[in-house]
């Protein structure tokens, strides 16, 4: 099956005792059993419910997986699979992260005892020397956030299967439509589902995908074990945002490569972070594995000023100034006083995060209100 029927009908079924062709928000706790021990697969809702299960397999075909559980952020999926590892365990993790996955890394896991390495991966000898006997996860986010940097997935299947490591890769803002990391060698794949998937702002929600059935089990164990599932109502919500994924995807990959040409042509931008242009340092690898460049967008004003930056993001009409990404509507953030405020100027500079960097969650408008907008806010 291709993928825009995969997003429609995987996983969903009509109801059998109704007929409704969308999958009923099951809000219950708990199912009656006909006799001790006899009933129909369903005991509790936080071990399982049947709205999460039809998105649970829905995501898993989306990725060609599978096993697919759901979380209730995002951090709550990472969180899962962290607590897989063991005290002494080290992980190897793309340093230009998701600040909230840093912040869970370093502030919840080090006490615990666990070791984290992070080390720019476009550079594979990097990540080579940060591998030892303990290693026991290799932690992919590509592209990554702010800079759109790509990492070669492949590449580090090859080094994660020669130390007998996992391989888990944040695939939130690729997408499955855009890059299915299983098919080129993950163990494991995690959504933050609250963006594109989710596609509408209106929910928080996490997801794990693999199609290793020792991985599963223990995903599955943990999920029941620390409680942090998704709601069937959310579960409803995403699974009709996932109707529409490839149609939404589409058109943030077309708004993304104009919008991403009228800023290199825009003289008061400086640089532009978007891996469909050919001068993109992994431009190559991006096109390898993805099947498009999508939406998200990063750039800077000539003369790097955080004033000039602070006037664009609030001038902006369309463009919303908002964290978070990959909803229809058009978003708008300065990282070093948003997402990135937390690192000191010196650091965030070392990975790119400069004083006058804008990045841009171009959403589904039409395009020609989108230029228009940045251009009276650059002017
Ligand atoms: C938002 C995000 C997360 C965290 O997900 P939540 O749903 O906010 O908990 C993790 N990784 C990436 C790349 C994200 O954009």
């Amino acid at each position: 099956m291709k993928f825009g029927t995969k997003a429609i009908h995987a996983g969903v079924q009509a109801d059998p005792t109704t007929g409704a062709i969308m999958t009923p928000i099951y809000q219950t706790s708990t199912y009656v059993q006909e006799a001790v021990g006899v009933h129909k697969g369903y005991e509790y809702s936080r071990t399982q419910n049947p709205t999460r299960h039809a998105l649970e397999k829905n995501l898993a075909a989306l990725e060609n997986g599978k096993h697919g559980a759901c979380f209730g952020s995002g951090l709550a999926a990472i969180d899962c699979v962290i607590k897989m590892l063991s005290p002494g365990d080290e992980v190897v993790s793309t340093n230009d992260l998701y600040g909230g996955t840093f912040r869970l890394f370093k502030t919840i896991f080090e006490k615990y005892g666990i070791k984290f390495h992070f080390v720019g991966m476009t550079d594979y000898s990097d990540v080579q020397a940060a591998v030892n006997e303990n290693t026991k996860l290799i932690w992919v986010e590509t592209p990554t956030n702010p800079m759109m940097n790509i990492i070669d997935i492949e590449a580090m299947a090859a080094i994660s299967k020669k130390a007998g490591a996992m391989l888990c890769v944040d695939n939130t803002f690729a997408t499955p439509y855009l890059q299915n990391p299983l098919d080129l060698g993950a163990d494991i794949i995690m959504h933050s589902v609250t963006k594109y998937l989710g596609g509408h702002s209106d929910v928080v929600m996490g997801a794990l995908i693999t199609s290793n059935d020792a991985i599963a089990d223990e995903i599955y164990r943990i999920q029941n074990s620390s409680g942090a599932v998704t709601a069937p109502m959310d579960s409803f919500l995403v699974l009709r945002g996932i109707k529409t994924l490839h149609l939404r995807l589409q058109r943030h990959c077309e708004n993304g490569e104009a919008v991403a040409h009228f800023l290199v042509d825009h003289p008061k931008v400086d640089k532009v972070y978007w891996p469909g242009f050919e001068s993109h340092p992994n431009h190559d690898v991006a096109k390898r594995q993805m099947r498009g460049f999508g939406g998200m967008i990063s750039f800077t004003m000539v003369g790097n000023s955080m004033e000039d930056a602070h006037a664009v993001v609030v001038k902006v009409k369309v463009f919303a100034l908002a964290e978070s990404l990959g909803g229809v509507e058009s978003l708008i953030g300065h990282p070093a006083t948003m997402t990135h405020a937390s690192i000191p100027k010196q650091e965030r500079e070392k990975i790119g995060v400069s004083d006058s960097l804008i990045r841009l969650s171009v959403g589904v408008e039409d395009v020609e209100d989108l230029i228009e907008d940045l251009r009276q806010a650059i002017k």
